[in-house]
């Protein structure tokens, strides 16, 4: 298990031994407390600065304390930040014309978390397979992708094939088969006259950033549309610029009947999350089928809609898609020296350390003495997603920064030395 090194500060130390006395174990953080954060830096307890490349999983996307994102929570502070949608507020409808309009589509059904517009995506499309497909009731399956991460709650861990989400949490919810991503075949050959969707994430996140083969989101709407099967693309992790374009199924020109949305769509300030699609599917629900005490709450909805006005400029899909060039530039050069591999979709990347350097979370504190934030997943990988509000020169340290931590480990290999501590 991983001990916090004898030297660090004092003050460090207490705030670090305070919450874990408190807070349930079921996070292993990174020994830095952080208390303030502008842009693509964040300051600790002690005055140390840190580039945050992690980027709250790409809830940071605007970094963090963007001015326009502020500006917009303060003012609603002041105006009213909850009604419970038993009435009408002002903000809910100018965010969802924005929302929809941005997509494509028609309605928004907004929800909170993540997970909770995962949850509502799936009733949705059983929903939908019922009363317009005319699947027999209690039939309707959802096929997923090994690999998948959609989130937290019962239902969702359930079709997740990561033993630390889904071990003894169980007896899960039925309906749901997977299949490899990145297979179209397998997909196809999966779907069945009662299939009511397909449940994948674009670029699989939390597995490393993983990418699909080309053309494969394109065969899968093609696969949805020929068996009248919904696509639901859960772009909670990489829509809203983190690979270069506002969707990761625009880098197909893939339209899904589905977008599930959540992260970056807060602002980094409060959880927003949303179903975005057009009425013949979201539609389908009626007053009282679903719902949120806080979903669509005016304090979420003025955020949110900033969010989406900064989307409309197209800058930070921009700033992606340059920077995310670079990214690539700068990462290619490890494949075979310290990596075993390295994927890049924008401004987002994960390597797989070489196993003789040792795990990503060994990486992850190296790293943090170096004054970057990553944050390690499966082991050996670890997960590079900055801030698009990054400046190109503060990208170009952090990327220096990973050299020499790597660097330092091939030496120390080379030198048949073991391990130093992350912080030593
Ligand atoms: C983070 C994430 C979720 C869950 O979001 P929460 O807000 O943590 O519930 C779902 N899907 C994907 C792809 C994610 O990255």
């Amino acid at each position: 298990m991983h001990v916090h090194p004898p030297h660090l500060d004092p003050a460090t130390i207490a705030a670090i031994a305070q919450e874990r006395a408190h807070v349930a174990h079921n996070y292993e953080p990174l020994p830095i407390v952080i208390a303030s954060g502008e842009g693509a830096w964040v300051t600790d307890i002690e005055g140390r600065r840190y580039l945050d490349c992690l980027a709250g999983y790409s809830a940071l996307n605007f970094g963090h304390s963007h001015p326009d994102l502020l500006e917009a929570a303060r003012a609603q502070l002041t105006d009213l930040t909850l009604t419970s949608r038993a009435f009408y507020n002002d903000q809910l409808g100018p965010f969802a014309a924005a929302l929809a309009n941005l997509a494509g589509k028609q309605l928004v059904l907004p929800m909170n978390t993540g997970a909770e517009a995962v949850e509502t995506g799936i009733k949705v499309a059983r929903a939908w397979a019922y009363r317009v497909k005319g699947v027999p009731a209690g039939e309707a399956s959802i096929i997923v992708a090994h690999g998948n991460f959609h989130g937290r709650t019962t239902t969702i861990v359930g079709f997740s094939d990561d033993a630390d989400a889904r071990d003894d949490f169980g007896p899960f919810t039925p309906g749901f088969t997977a299949v490899p991503f990145g297979d179209a075949e397998a997909l196809a050959a999966a779907i069945t006259p009662n299939t009511a969707a397909v449940l994948i994430e674009p670029i699989q996140g939390e597995a490393g950033v993983v990418i699909p083969p080309a053309g494969y989101l394109r065969r899968v709407r093609e696969l949805c549309t020929e068996h009248n099967v919904l696509f639901i693309a859960d772009e909670i992790q990489t829509g809203l610029g983190r690979t270069g374009h506002t969707f990761a199924c625009d880098r197909e020109d893939v339209v899904p009947d589905l977008y599930l949305l959540g992260k970056a769509l807060g602002g980094g300030i409060v959880p927003v999350s949303a179903v975005v699609g057009d009425a013949a599917v979201l539609g389908v629900l009626q007053p009282g089928q679903h719902g949120s005490t806080f979903g669509g709450n005016p304090l979420a909805a003025a955020v949110g809609h900033r969010v989406v006005q900064l989307l409309e400029l197209g800058t930070v899909q921009e700033r992606a898609r340059i920077l995310g060039e670079r990214l690539e530039a700068g990462l290619a050069g490890l494949v075979g020296n310290g990596a075993t591999a390295v994927r890049v979709a924008g401004l987002w990347a994960g390597i797989d350390i070489d196993p003789r350097l040792g795990t990503g979370r060994h990486i992850s504190e190296l790293l943090l003495a170096r004054g970057v934030l990553v944050k390690d997943t499966h082991g050996q990988t670890i997960r590079l997603a900055p801030p698009l509000v990054i400046r190109a020169s503060e990208l170009a340290w952090a990327l220096e920064q990973v050299q020499l931590v790597i660097d330092d480990e091939l030496a120390r290999i080379r030198d048949g030395l073991p391990h130093t501590h992350g912080l030593g």
